[in-house]
């Protein structure tokens, strides 16, 4: 039997389906239409929040038993379903679907509130594996590669979407509701605006106190503090790092792992948020989000075919050896969303087919897979500019200063794991006063981003070590183009 058989079977053999959940699907199905069709007011003395309350709950019992019991589904499928239903639902039942809303801004909030300690942790494993000692100039040729295409990635993201305006062009009228509700993050963008001294903004990431950092969710100056910690960590002796390094990798995982979790009601999440966000402003936003996905996916495109040039002009290695060689940690990647899940065969790639030497790409590699993330960096530009579009915020050339460097150190900080990129996209939003509720836009397409974003970021750590093995003098090329064999 093939794997495609096994799979399709498996597809039908592991559903939950009993008759016990068809006939629960049906009656939440029929309770909610019946108590949507029924004026609040008439039902009085019940009060009207509580009918509110159950009809949310009846609408979400009805999407779990269709999408947890009735059939089997991959969840990243689910998050995609919850994306087309919530769009029909906000069509269908327009304005009445702000009811659920909060159960989106629930989502946003369990995801929102792993952030610190992840960003903290991954970053402090990331800096401290760097032996500063044996490894000082790759390590600082490496940081150099990283940033330099990080910051260019983000360029790139920033001057596609200032030319093609993915986010105008939205009816003023619902841009004025959009900034009607959310005017408070638009006083808090001018307030930013005023506060513009570049001396100050500087000294502000390095923090006085830590705790007053961490508590109030000053995201740039919780990175400089791990960035030092993981410095300082590489320098002291080791059998004195190891204990706080082990205690990190404890904590990091436990935050991914809470990621995971909180994943499993994104589809839920998704619903509710784009129900809320289509019922409210109509479906000029799906048009909108279409541009920006295509915009986004061609800016990875662009950024892909920057590699061969680079990794030619300092290795003279052909594009075609470099591309063909690291097509299959590139699709590793596509499928699984997470530049850490692909690094063991970037690994093998780099030094079987790509030549780099296994010290070099032992810690390049590893390096690159936490904190160089050119395509999540490009996303980055991409969407802030878009979200701040759509909600009609002007942004001057300070504002995308402050989105390079902010997206810079966020993607530094991105661990290499499945959506990542989209929580560091909360903290770039929250740092240039852009309203974060703007995420909710683009989570549908998260997926699909993802799947890109991720063989962009491996693709950029390959390029890398086969640059810093070139410029050690420690390449040792393939014979020829032909002889990858992947
Ligand atoms: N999934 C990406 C990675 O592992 C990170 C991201 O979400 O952008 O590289």
């Amino acid at each position: 039997m093939t794997n495609l058989q096994l799979g399709r079977r498996s597809l039908f053999m592991k559903t939950h389906f009993t008759p016990r959940s068809i006939i629960l699907f049906i009656i939440a199905t029929v309770a909610w239409v019946v108590l949507y069709l029924i004026p609040i007011q008439s039902l009085r003395p019940v009060p009207p929040a509580l009918v509110q309350l159950i009809r949310v709950f009846l609408l979400f019992l009805s999407l779990y038993m269709a999408m947890e019991r009735l059939f089997t589904i991959k969840i990243y499928n689910k998050i995609f379903l919850g994306l087309v239903f919530g769009a029909l639902a906000g069509i269908l039942f327009q304005s009445s679907m702000a009811e659920i809303q909060p159960v989106g801004t629930a989502f946003i909030r369990m995801i929102r509130m792993v952030i610190i300690p992840l960003v903290f942790a991954s970053l402090l494993i990331g800096t401290a594996s760097m032996d500063p000692k044996k490894m000082g100039r790759i390590g600082l040729k490496t940081l150099t590669y990283y940033l330099v295409y990080t910051a260019f990635a983000i360029f790139v993201g920033l001057v596609l979407a200032n030319l093609l305006q993915p986010g105008s062009g939205l009816p003023d009228q619902v841009r004025d509701q959009l900034l009607q509700n959310y005017s408070a993050d638009g006083a808090k963008v001018s307030g930013l605006a005023k506060q513009a001294n570049p001396i100050e903004t500087l000294l502000n990431i390095i923090p006085t106190n830590l705790f007053e950092g961490l508590s109030s969710g000053i995201i740039l100056q919780i990175i400089f503090f791990a960035i030092f910690s993981g410095v300082a960590l590489a320098l002291i002796p080791k059998e004195k790092a190891s204990p706080v390094l082990l205690f990190f990798e404890g904590i990091n995982e436990t935050m991914i792992k809470i990621v995971h979790i909180a994943i499993k009601l994104a589809p839920y999440g998704v619903f509710a948020l784009i129900a809320a966000v289509i019922g409210s402003f109509g479906t000029n936003i799906l048009v909108t989000l279409l541009k920006y996905t295509i915009i986004t996916i061609s800016g990875m495109i662009i950024l892909n075919f920057t590699y061969p040039p680079v990794v030619k002009l300092f290795s003279g290695m052909s594009p075609i050896t470099f591309m063909k060689g690291i097509r299959s940690p590139q699709l590793i990647a596509f499928s699984t969303s997470s530049s850490s899940a692909t690094l063991p065969v970037t690994i093998e790639t780099c030094t079987e087919k790509l030549g780099v030497p296994m010290d070099i790409a032992s810690f390049v590699l590893p390096l690159g897979a936490t904190v160089n993330m050119n395509g999540t960096a490009l996303y980055h530009g991409v969407s802030a500019v878009f979200i701040a579009q759509v909600f009609g915020i002007p942004l001057g050339i300070g504002d995308q200063l402050m989105i390079v460097l902010t997206a810079t150190l966020a993607a530094i900080g991105c661990a290499g794991a499945p959506m990542a990129g989209i929580l560091m996209l909360v903290i770039v939003l929250e740092q240039v006063g852009i309203p974060t509720e703007g995420i909710a836009l683009i989570f549908g397409v998260e997926r699909i981003l993802d799947m890109f974003r991720t063989a962009i970021n491996i693709t950029g750590d390959a390029s890398a070590a086969v640059v810093i093995a070139a410029t050690e003098g420690e390449l040792t090329p393939p014979e020829s183009p032909n002889s990858v064999n992947l």
